[in-house]
């Protein structure tokens, strides 16, 4: 596997066109790519930095991905993504090396990339989400 960079810092808000008038109104950046993600309950926004993004997270159901996270601690930093080549191979190499993947395989991630995330028990408490492909 090969790591290339920091792709974007995941943060979970209740409502992004709240938040937007910091990052777009306030901070001058650009919402550069927004989409549904059904199965997760999820509906993310991109915003782009420099070489890196900011990912706003908001739940498209009381079921998502991150309505736990939201219960419990609120509005924050979720996880941080880096990218990679060869993620196919991520599950084998993190358990081998003692991390936890929530899953058993790369999930579909947005813009058809391929995502896999590291329980944060195991890595120091962060939620550590490995992404390949760009969107
Ligand atoms: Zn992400």
């Amino acid at each position: 596997m090969k790591t290339n960079k920091i792709d974007h810092i995941g943060i979970v808000v209740k409502n992004a066109k709240e938040r937007l008038k910091l990052y777009e109104d306030f901070l001058g950046l650009k919402v550069t790519h927004i989409e549904e993600l059904p199965e997760r309950g999820l509906r993310v926004y991109f915003i782009q930095i420099g070489e890196t993004r900011i990912e706003l997270l908001e739940a498209t159901n009381e079921n998502s991905e991150i309505s736990g996270f939201l219960e419990k601690r609120g509005e924050g930093i979720h996880h941080i993504a880096i990218n990679v080549e060869g993620i196919e191979n991520a599950v084998e190499l993190a358990r081998l090396k003692g991390f936890k993947p929530l899953s058993d395989e790369p999930k579909k991630g947005a813009g058809g990339t391929k995502v896999l995330f590291l329980h944060p028990k195991t890595t120091g408490g962060i939620l550590l989400e490995l992404v390949e492909g760009e969107h």
